[in-house]
């Protein structure tokens, strides 16, 4: 298996240590980056994102823990071979730009070229070529106020890339700029990665960049809460059985950055429940419904608020939907439960309740649901099928197709219908029982 390019253990920064204004800015981060990963550091201001990208790029070396670069601890580097690293490993691209403002557009992309053998033309050249791939080439001879802040970026993009780093750094690089340019320099930042097959670890608090990543790690105070692999983009990370199984859960966790898991499972559970409500009556539903899947209302309480009118802060659906509502959340909530004990209990076969029993009981609940009758046959297969998906072995749409395949080879041979309702349902229940949280 592919060793990861960068590897932090239990990584904790402090600044100021010993003095009264002592902070700990990161705290206990573990990371695995893979080379031709794309990963974004994503969270609000403040919670230590900047703080482990300056710490990988080698100038802020960890209080606790260890950070390997390439199975280097580059801390150990003496300053010679740091800089070296820092000037030829890495590339960097801020916020802010950084350009030098005396200098020339083509001397500041030139500039870090300097210690190297190569001689001014073939620098000039090498700089002139780079602000030409993105799209600047023209503006060369100016000085960096002349132009917008969108090609100032590219200007930077030019000069991180002038030394052919292996890893991109980039601290909030969009942060300054309009939507167009914004558009211009993620294209760009994404071409580097695909098509340079480099290294991008981007910090960034915008939900809209997170499609981009192959990984997202969120930060809060200090700490990586989750870690959300993008389904959209085919990964590099090696993703071992059972811990990442790409579930609605991690879908709308990028479209919800800021929510809780909580809250996505009632998202989840609602968007179920519910297609044709007024936006008030999901806001309550939600309400009631996140009360429900935490334990503070039971199934009665959870009824007579859906039936409750709207001015009274109900619902307002009429009886026997709320009862249908309550009997489906209930199940799916158990069920989640379920398959939460089955993969808590992946390595304890057999102590309380086997797994096998467990995926039994779920095809059981599954089947009768959806009132469909299985040979042994269908059976069996339908049991390995779920204990696949729960484990992670295979994907949502994986499960879906071998449903439809014959019994023999491995299948249930069940219509498209049928296979796309047990599909969508036990999705559903997926999502109430696997978490997005980080895993150390
Ligand atoms: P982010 O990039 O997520 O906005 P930072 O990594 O820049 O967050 O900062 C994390 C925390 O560490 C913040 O509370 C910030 O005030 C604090 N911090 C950052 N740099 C320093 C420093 N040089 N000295 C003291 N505290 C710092």
């Amino acid at each position: 298996m592919a060793k990861p390019l960068i590897i932090a253990r239990d990584l904790s920064i402090i600044y100021n240590k010993g003095k009264s204004n002592e902070f700990k800015a990161l705290s206990g981060v573990s990371t695995d980056i893979f080379e031709g990963e794309y990963i974004i550091l994503f969270g609000p201001s403040g919670c230590g994102k900047s703080t482990l990208m300056y710490s990988i790029q080698g100038s802020l070396p960890p209080g606790e823990g260890t950070l390997l670069i390439k199975g280097d601890d580059v801390y150990s580097y003496p300053p010679a071979e740091r800089v070296y690293f820092q000037r030829y490993v890495m590339g960097i691209i801020f916020q802010s730009f950084n350009l030098i403002p005396s200098l020339s557009v083509l001397d500041n992309v030139a500039l870090p070229m300097i210690f190297c053998d190569a001689d001014k033309t073939t620098r000039d050249r090498r700089a002139q070529s780079l602000l030409d791939r993105f799209g600047v080439g023209h503006v060369s001879h100016k000085i960096p106020a002349m132009l917008s802040g969108g090609q100032q970026q590219r200007v930077s993009v030019s000069r991180s890339m002038v030394n052919d780093p292996k890893i991109l750094l980039a601290d909030e690089p969009t942060g300054n700029l309009d939507s167009v340019s914004t558009q211009q320099v993620m294209d760009k930042i994404d071409e580097i990665n695909t098509f340079d097959r480099r290294t991008i670890i981007m910090v960034s608090h915008n939900a809209a960049h997170l499609s981009y990543a192959h990984r997202v790690y969120y930060l809060k105070d200090g700490k990586v809460v989750r870690e959300v692999v993008n389904p959209q983009r085919k990964q590099i990370k090696p993703v071992r059985e059972g811990e990442t199984i790409v579930t609605e859960l991690e879908q709308l966790a990028r479209l919800f950055p800021y929510d809780s898991v909580e809250t996505l499972r009632v998202k989840s559970l609602v968007n179920y429940l519910t297609q044709d409500y007024s936006f008030d009556q999901l806001m309550r539903l939600e309400k009631a419904t996140s009360l429900f899947i935490q334990g503070k209302i039971d199934r009665d309480s959870y009824i007579k608020s859906l039936i409750l009118p709207l001015e009274r802060g109900g619902v307002q659906v009429d009886e026997k939907e709320a009862r249908r509502m309550s009997t489906i959340a209930q199940k799916m909530i158990t069920q989640g439960d379920d398959i939460r004990r089955y993969r808590a209990r992946k390595d304890n076969d057999g102590i309380f309740f086997s797994q096998h029993k467990l995926a039994e009981r779920m095809k059981e609940h599954l089947i009768h649901g959806h009132r469909i009758k299985l040979s042994k046959d269908q059976d069996k297969n339908m049991v390995e099928m779920i204990a696949d998906r729960v484990t992670g072995v295979i994907e949502d749409e994986e499960m879906n197709e071998r449903m439809m395949k014959g019994v023999r080879s491995g299948g249930m041979a069940l219509s498209e219908k049928e296979a796309d309702d047990l599909t969508r349902y036990f999705e559903k229940v997926i999502a109430q029982g696997v978490d997005v949280n980080y895993k150390n």
